[in-house]
């Protein structure tokens, strides 16, 4: 072993999370006065990538800055969107909605949380609120309501928290362009076997099909599912969420979109269905749909039926893709001289677009941890610990949707509502039974992915209310929060005065 900087990056799969990485690390390579680094990627042509991922979370932003990509150019070459948070629909036993949208941050407390809190104590007190939390404390609702985009033009500072929908293939050959021009080397066959070195159980070098054996320093497995690196060569346990999260199946379709002012909405849809729930990601030139299902409760032909009844007439001629999701992670996704990066690592069920900002979250963990040739132990140990974190964050988070309804008219939803809690989710819920300002994200979670404001829409919008209101705000008189809900109404009216049709918006980006 030797403290020399590695020379050479080799990445298995070119699906999202190979291509991230290649296009990351070749701008790690190109930093200046850096030990040289090869990066060379492989990828099967008869293994097909997912190529579902298509809604996204806000922080792929600065992701995609750091990658040197221009909002404007990046997403007219992938179709995208804006997309201003989720809407989720039918959760709970009566039909009707909720929505979890975007939060701009003062500091380290998101905007609205304040309202939020006031709110609960102006229904804690028995006053008329004008409607539920999320609708009277944030303007993203109404925003979507009338077909707005984040942002009045194409130039500014966006006025509303947002993040993306895009479309995964185009992305995948976006990025892989700018990969391929940045220096990242690109073999299409597939890698076979993987040679070990007998002594200190590294790997040393892929065998593929017909360029023979590729040697390097670091092995990315970004080969999806499969795992053929970390779980194939290296055989690291995988851990299970299924006892939390019943949905192992997805069936996937492409249904038209619209034309015109307001026919694009600016947001993910998630609705509840008989044995899982389906997404609509609404892309510029058509719409993503599918249904996460349990293959305990509902078969892959009753889901495709069921999913085209929900889509209605765009769906009746689509192809169905049936696609099998493993949830859980790695017990750890870096181990030796390999690191997993995406589904090769773990998948918790896309109902917060969390795979993407997974992905990100890891190549920034690597940028964080970088090793060398030398003994990295210690470097992969607080990667592993961090990643684990978060993975646990994904899966309470997500379990926290499910667990507290009041849906029970299916097997799957006795079922899912029976699952228990994953040990922090129940933690939080249970100050927030307590008292509303005491779920704190931040005192479960590491670097916490959500604040306390998310957990507050979602738990609220199932029907989950805090055992009391915050204190502070319980002090002051019915007037006073009137005023102050009165006072958040206006700037929110102010707010979406400033903001463009979303469709319009789009189409102004293309010219
Ligand atoms: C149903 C579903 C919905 C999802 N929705 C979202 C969402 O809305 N938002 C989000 O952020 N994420 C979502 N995800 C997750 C997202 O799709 C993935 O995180 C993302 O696509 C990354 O996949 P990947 O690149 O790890 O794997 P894959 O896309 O499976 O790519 C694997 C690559 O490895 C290659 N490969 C495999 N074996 C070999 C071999 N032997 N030799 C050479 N190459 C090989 C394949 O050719 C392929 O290129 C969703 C996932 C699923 C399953």
């Amino acid at each position: 072993m030797t403290d020399e900087p590695l020379n050479r990056i080799v990445i298995v799969g070119g699906g999202t999370a190979g291509w991230l990485t290649a296009l990351f690390c070749a701008r790690l390579a190109s930093m200046a006065d850096a030990a040289p680094l090869s990066v060379t990627l492989i990828q099967a042509s008869d293994i097909a990538p997912v190529g579902v991922g298509e809604a996204t979370v806000p922080p792929l932003k600065s992701l995609f800055a750091f990658l040197g990509l221009q909002e404007r150019e990046w997403m007219a070459a992938c179709g995208a969107t804006y997309k201003l948070g989720i809407r989720f629909v039918d959760w709970r036993a009566e039909p009707g909605e909720y929505w979890h949208p975007f939060f701009r941050f003062r500091g380290d407390l998101p905007v609205g949380l304040e309202e939020a809190h006031i709110w609960l104590a102006a229904r804690e007190r028995g006053d008329a609120v004008a409607g539920p939390l999320d609708r009277v404390c944030l303007p993203h609702i109404e925003a979507c309501d009338r077909g707005l985009g984040p942002r009045a033009s194409l130039d500014g500072p966006p006025a509303l928290a947002h993040a993306y929908h895009l479309d995964a293939g185009l992305l995948a050959s976006y990025l892989q362009e700018r990969a391929v021009a940045a220096g990242v080397v690109r073999v299409i066959d597939r890698v076979d076997d993987v040679a070990l070195d007998p002594e200190s159980g590294d790997i040393a070098s892929l065998t593929t099909q017909h360029h023979g054996a590729i040697g390097g320093d670091l092995f990315i497995d970004c080969s999806g599912f499969r795992g053929l690196l970390i779980d194939g060569a290296l055989d690291e346990p995988f851990e299970s969420a299924r006892q939390h999260l019943l949905c192992d199946r997805a069936v996937a379709m492409q249904v038209p979109g619209g034309r015109g002012r307001g026919s694009i909405p600016s947001f993910t849809t998630a609705t509840a269905l008989r044995g899982g729930w389906a997404w609509q990601t609404p892309l510029y030139h058509r719409v993503g749909a599918g249904y996460v299902y349990s293959s305990d409760h509902i078969s892959d032909d009753d889901a495709a039926h069921e999913l085209r009844d929900h889509l209605g007439e765009g769906a009746r001629d689509a192809e169905a893709r049936h696609l099998r999701m493993r949830v859980g992670h790695r017990r750890r996704s870096w181990v030796r001289n390999c690191v997993a990066i995406g589904l090769s690592s773990g998948f918790i069920e896309p109902l917060e677009s969390t795979g993407i900002f997974l992905i990100q979250r890891q190549l920034e963990l690597l940028r964080t941890f970088f090793p060398d040739r030398g003994d990295n132990s210690g470097l992969r140990d607080a990667y592993n610990r961090r990643l684990g974190a978060a993975y646990r964050e994904v899966l309470s988070f997500i379990a926290a949707h499910y667990q507290p309804s009041d849906r029970r008219d299916t097997a799957f939803w006795r079922d899912a509502t029976a699952a228990p809690l994953p040990e922090d989710a129940a933690a939080l819920l249970s100050r927030w039974a307590q008292d509303a300002s005491a779920l704190e994200p931040s005192d479960v979670f590491v670097d916490p992915i959500w604040s306390s404001l998310s957990w507050i829409c979602v738990l609220e919008g199932l029907g989950v209310k805090p055992g009391r209101a915050s204190r502070l705000y319980a002090r002051l008189g019915s007037d006073s929060l009137a005023e102050a809900l009165r006072r958040s109404a206006e700037r929110s009216a102010g707010t979406l005065d400033e903001l463009a049709d979303h469709w319009e918006l789009l189409t102004r980006a293309r010219w």
